[in-house]
């Protein structure tokens, strides 16, 4: 059984469950589906805001991908980081002005195209160094020609100015960023735990590793779905239930509800 059809079933009914107020779109939905199994068959753009224990969290996705765009700031010194920067990249561009925030990093826990064709745009804008695993790389520096196919124009994208290492900490305000090598849906994924300093970090930004009900597809080049289980098994659950789930598309979740009730993770 490959991952992507009985995911793509599952991500079909959830995404139901919102149709409501949103506008079905063929070709979007067929993009999302060719790129991450997911989820989200609209162009609308979604938005969600909110102060998450203390620090100021705020999501976009936008179509034709519905990818999450993610910026965490630090509540006290309004310092922050961009995660993902992709189609959604004004609007979140236009938040951190609008809040007066200061962006310290662009983080990538991926490079599907989707997850970065606003990083040119995002670091034209703020001036920060782009971080991704080195994985990674040949998957971002194909990222025009991969939209081409597609019929989307990409953009040429920025050099990548650092590439993670086991055991880095990257800060922002009172806050730092661990990245957590977890491929399978690509080889170069990463978790972005972030929390207080001195603190475990409760929150993860997992890029397509793992979806509220699904995990990500593994057929594109470079994915492996034996790997990317042991991804989750070994480096996610390891985070404790409690920990929440901040996935490239869709909704958040948290690690106790997927070890449960996901059905690629509850079979022994
Ligand atoms: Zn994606
Ligand atoms: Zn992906």
């Amino acid at each position: 059984m490959t991952s992507a059809g009985a995911a793509f079933r599952i991500s079909a009914s959830a995404a139901s469950e919102e149709r409501a107020n949103t506008t079905e779109t063929p070709s979007g939905f067929a993009v999302a589906l060719i790129f991450d199994v997911n989820i989200r068959s609209s162009t609308t753009a979604r938005i969600m805001v909110g102060y998450h224990s203390a620090m100021l969290l705020e999501s976009q996705a936008s179509g034709p991908f519905m990818k999450n765009g993610f910026i965490v700031s630090c509540e006290r010194t309004r310092e922050a980081v961009y995660i993902d920067p992709g189609d959604e990249v004004r609007g979140l561009l236009s938040f951190v002005e609008t809040n007066a925030l200061t962006v310290r990093h662009i983080l990538l826990t991926h490079a599907h195209v989707d997850h970065v064709t606003g990083v040119a745009a995002a670091k034209r804008a703020l001036g920060v160094p782009v971080h991704l695993h080195r994985d990674d790389l040949f998957l971002y520096e194909r990222a025009v020609e991969t939209g081409a196919l597609f019929g989307l124009r990409v953009e040429p994208q920025p050099p990548i100015d650092s590439y993670y290492t086991p055991g880095e900490v990257i800060a922002f305000g009172d806050y730092e960023v661990r990245p957590h090598h977890t491929p399978g849906h690509c080889p170069g994924g990463v978790c972005l735990q972030i929390g207080k300093q001195r603190e475990e970090g409760r929150d993860l930004f997992v890029g397509d590793t793992l979806f509220a009900g699904s995990i990500g597809r593994t057929d594109l080049p470079g994915g492996d779905y034996q790997t990317l289980v042991a991804s989750i098994r070994t480096v996610l659950f390891a985070f404790g239930d409690d920990a929440i789930v901040h996935p490239g598309h869709g909704p958040d979740t948290t690690i106790g509800r997927e070890r449960q009730t996901n059905p690629f993770l509850t079979a022994t």
